[in-house]
């Protein structure tokens, strides 16, 4: 199989919703496309430098609002304020994220998505939902089961 041009998914997309095909959209798409789970703009502008391509916070900002507004990707709220993009994959954008209140990582629960299907009132319809579950996630709950030394609880409170 011929190898293809990296970003022609990405480009098409764009190009598909009567966009101008800036390296800035692709580099942003394609990074979000390949992403398990919503990223920051840090990450986005991290994961961008170190791939050589550092668009300047500007130009990230509009790339990512511009794919926000034709309905590409989504951004979703986090308890940190800092917004969070994911790709919009079909449908399956109706999915419920987990929220690590410890490290801040925002996970997808795809499994989840029939918990959505919610009786509406007569007359309502549904574009999309947002829930989000807190905790921690396993990397965390396990670190702090590790550092939670056995010896120190408190003598005199029982
Ligand atoms: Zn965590
Ligand atoms: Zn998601």
């Amino acid at each position: 199989m011929p190898a293809r041009t990296e970003g022609s998914a990405a480009g098409t997309l764009i190009a598909a919703h009567g966009g101008r095909v800036t390296r800035a959209r692709v580099a942003v798409l394609e990074l979000l496309l390949s992403s398990p789970h919503p990223l920051s703009h840090e990450e986005i502008a991290t994961r961008l430098a170190g791939g050589g391509l550092a668009p300047d916070r500007v130009t990230l900002y509009r790339a990512l609002d511009w794919l926000v507004e034709q309905g590409i990707a989504q951004r979703l709220a986090g308890n940190d304020r800092a917004w969070r993009f994911e790709a919009v994959r079909g449908d399956s954008h109706r999915h419920a994220h987990f929220h690590c209140d410890r490290c801040g990582h925002v996970i997808c629960l795809e499994d989840l998505s029939p918990a959505f299907a919610v009786a509406l009132p007569a007359g309502f319809s549904l574009d999309r939902a947002e829930l989000v579950f807190h905790g921690a996630c396993a990397d965390c709950g396990r670190q702090r089961a590790e550092d939670a030394p056995a010896g120190e609880q408190p003598d005199g409170i029982v």
